[in-house]
């Protein structure tokens, strides 16, 4: 079921998937197309030649530099192919050839473009948070172990409990804390993974933004008012979630007390 042929061949799936990734990355907030044109390159404008245009080989074989101008490509374009080809192979390893497997890759492909959109511009385009939660939605009804109501009591406590949060916040330090993208993130976040997941995700999500953000926010010395976007450390306990989330769940219950 996950013999070398399957995993070589998802890999590949993977890496060309992670190439239409980067385009909507570049194109999401930009408000362009994510369909026409064709790629150009970022400094020249000029297309990119289809045989200019292999993941992951091309960027190699041209040394990161566009062959028609010489301008560098963000090294950024060759991790993300690379990223989501090895993502996609956890995937497979997990869940062999399997309806949860094209689900998974889905919802990861979601998480990356969400996760590097946020980086860069500290904005989730609606089309990703709120799309892709009605598609958890719709998707809820083809999964064997994940029915609707899971998915809309992970979107309600997911939505509920980042704006009850921002809420909160903004009464008391009369300043926005968590953005609405976040928030909505969140609501999608609950959509493929359930109450569980969600309460998975902002623990693992927290931690590690600050485990991150404390050391930034002392080097910035500009006390605690420096913002880092949230959503690639959500996007991060999602994915930490789908991965080991049932086996941690189970381990951290036995360590309580629970069984
Ligand atoms: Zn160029």
């Amino acid at each position: 079921m996950t013999g070398v042929l399957p995993t070589i061949l998802v890999f590949i799936f993977g890496v060309i998937i992670g190439s239409f990734l980067n385009v909507c990355i570049y194109r999401l907030p930009r408000n362009l197309s994510i369909v026409r044109p064709p790629s150009s390159c970022p400094s020249c404008g000029e297309p990119i030649h289809g045989y200019d245009n292999i993941p992951i080989l091309s960027y190699l074989l041209l040394k990161g530099r566009c062959r028609d101008c010489g301008g560098a490509i963000s090294i950024r374009y060759l991790a993300i192919e690379f990223m989501t080809g090895v993502f996609f192979v956890m995937l497979l390893w997990l869940f062999g050839l399997s309806i949860e497997l094209a689900i998974y890759m889905l919802f990861v492909s979601l998480l990356i473009v969400i996760s590097f959109i946020d980086l860069e511009f500290t904005i989730i385009p609606d089309i990703l948070s709120v799309g892709g939660l009605v598609a958890g939605l719709a998707i809820s009804f083809f999964r064997p172990d994940f029915g609707i109501i899971d998915a809309i009591l992970g979107v309600l406590l997911g939505g509920g409990v980042l704006w009850a949060i921002a809420f909160f916040y903004e009464l008391l330090r009369k300043r926005e804390g968590m953005g609405g993208g976040d928030i909505k993130l969140l609501g999608m976040i609950g959509a493929f993974c359930g109450i569980q997941g969600v309460i998975f995700t902002l623990i693992a999500g927290s931690f590690m933004g600050a485990l991150v953000g404390i050391p930034l926010t002392f080097k910035k010395q500009e006390g605690m008012t420096y913002a880092l976007p949230f959503g690639p450390f959500l996007s991060f306990g999602a994915f930490v979630y789908i991965i080991a989330g049932d086996p941690l769940v189970r381990a951290l219950n036995g360590f309580l007390g629970g069984g």
